[in-house]
């Protein structure tokens, strides 16, 4: 009769076992080692694996908020902020500085339209002493006069400071 209670011990502690593993297992803990705790602890591995802090909540939370966007890709519909943040069209400000979608255009339109300004000021200042030097010649050759030469210089430096 010894061996049958060897073999009820056993079962018994068999089912302590798989009691603890499937318990830390469903808890979100690696339960390779518990089937041994539970065999050999048996009702005290159990009351341990039960009072594990349940970790798949633990997990949760990680989980969560890795799929909060992180901002639109590249083929999605999207502006960019000046602070470099990727936005989807929809949202009118930006998600990390808070800077409005409209304020960011405008900052871009203002910045292009100096851009702009600048180039033409060039070109007509370069535009001034072309026609400054071609004035220059006609004096120089005597087809105009020292007078007209001022007058047309004086008219050329007074265009070009309207602009
Ligand atoms: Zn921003």
């Amino acid at each position: 009769m010894w061996l049958l209670g060897i073999l009820i011990y056993l079962a018994q502690a068999a089912l302590f076992g798989y009691a603890c593993r499937s318990i830390v297992e469903n808890k979100g803990y690696d339960a390779g080692s518990w089937f041994w705790l539970g065999f050999f602890f048996g009702i005290f591995a159990l009351l341990v694996a039960l009072s594990k802090p349940d970790q798949n909540y633990a997990y949760v939370y990680p989980a969560e908020s890795s799929t909060v966007p992180s901002g639109p890709s590249d083929d999605e519909d999207s502006w960019t902020c000046s602070c470099g943040r990727k936005n989807y069209a929809y949202s009118n400000a930006c998600a990390k500085c808070g800077k409005l979608k409209t304020q960011v255009e405008q900052e871009r339109q203002a910045a292009s339209r100096k851009v702009t300004t600048v180039s033409e000021e060039k070109l007509e200042e370069s535009q001034v002493i072309q026609y400054l030097k071609e004035y220059k010649e006609l004096l120089d050759n005597g087809a105009i006069s020292q007078a007209e030469f001022d007058k047309k210089k004086n008219e050329l430096l007074a265009s070009e400071a309207k602009v």
